[in-house]
């Protein structure tokens, strides 16, 4: 989505709009981001005149397009950003800003009294009649200017092949070749923080992989401290159907022993018994005998005295 947005402006020249009055009608932090844009050479006017501007603006995610135009009372301005700034974004308002610095003329521009009171409403300083209208950035590209961005061009690009530090640049009058180099600086920068943030995750992903590992050897750990409790388990399972098969015995033998001692007391038990009848009888057997002996007496014959 594009922002559009449209102001009421009395202005009769888009060159007549100062920072004081563009700041008046902008919000605050925009007005402030939209300065400090400019002071960063990262607006450039592609075409221009009283009514309308196209440009293109070096913002921090990317570059953006706007239109600027004046119609009908109206300063209406388009931009490819989505910020949701009120009643124009920051780089329309860059844009707007480095338009008046391009507008006013130099000797306007060289006098440090006309910069230290910017306060001061001037609309009448904005354009010398005859001065170029369209394209006011074309007339400052100066071959020495060229010459000199050649010159940081070619260490600059060495640099950015080996990576390391781009040499300082150097302080260029043209807008649009100072807007080249920033950009070049502001990709090299952001190539730089992209390798940083590569290594930051090949280191983090190094990290988890490590971790990974570990975990892995542990998994392998417990899996083998399994497998010995199990044989263990077996063996401690076998050892107990031993012990029951023992008992099983013991319980076995047991029973026969009780067995055993009811055969042994009964045997007792009549072995008792025929002692028993065998003294009833020993003592019949002694009386019969006895009688015996007496009835045998008298019939013996008297043993001769002579
Ligand atoms: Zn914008």
């Amino acid at each position: 989505m594009k922002t559009r947005n449209k102001i009421a402006c009395s202005a009769e020249r888009l060159g007549l709009l100062d920072p004081q009055m563009i700041q008046s009608v902008a919000d605050g932090n925009a007005f402030h981001i939209g300065r400090q844009y400019l002071t960063e050479n990262r607006v450039r006017i592609v075409d221009a005149d009283d009514a309308q501007i196209s440009s293109a603006v070096i913002g921090n995610s990317g570059l953006y397009e706007q239109t600027i135009r004046l119609r009908d009372g109206h300063l209406i301005s388009k931009c490819s950003c989505t910020l949701p700034e009120e009643p124009m974004c920051r780089h329309c308002i860059a844009v707007l800003l480095e338009y008046h610095r391009l507008a006013t003329p130099r000797d306007t521009q060289k006098s440090k009294a006309a910069k230290a009171a910017p306060a001061l409403p001037n609309p009448e300083r904005s354009r010398e009649p005859n001065a170029p209208s369209r394209q006011p950035s074309a007339p400052d590209i100066t071959l020495s200017d060229i010459m000199l961005f050649i010159e940081w061009l070619g260490p600059t690009m060495q640099a950015i092949e080996q990576g390391t530090e781009i040499p300082e640049s150097p302080s260029l009058g043209s807008g649009d070749l100072s807007t080249w180099m920033t950009t070049i600086k502001t990709l090299e920068s952001r190539r730089r923080e992209h390798e940083k943030l590569l290594a930051h995750l090949q280191a983090e992903m190094r990290d988890r992989e490590a971790y990974l590992g570990r975990l892995s050897q542990q998994l392998q750990a417990s899996i083998a401290e399994t497998k010995s409790a199990q044989a263990m388990s077996q063996s401690l399972r076998r050892e107990v159907a031993g012990h029951k098969e023992t008992l099983r015995q013991l319980t076995e033998l047991t029973n026969k022993v009780i067995r055993s001692e009811g055969e042994i007391r009964s045997a007792t038990r009549e072995l008792l018994t025929n002692a028993t009848h065998l003294d009833t009888l020993t003592t019949s057997f002694q009386e019969l005998c006895t009688l015996l002996k007496s009835t045998a007496k008298p019939s013996l014959p008297k043993p001769s005295s002579d």
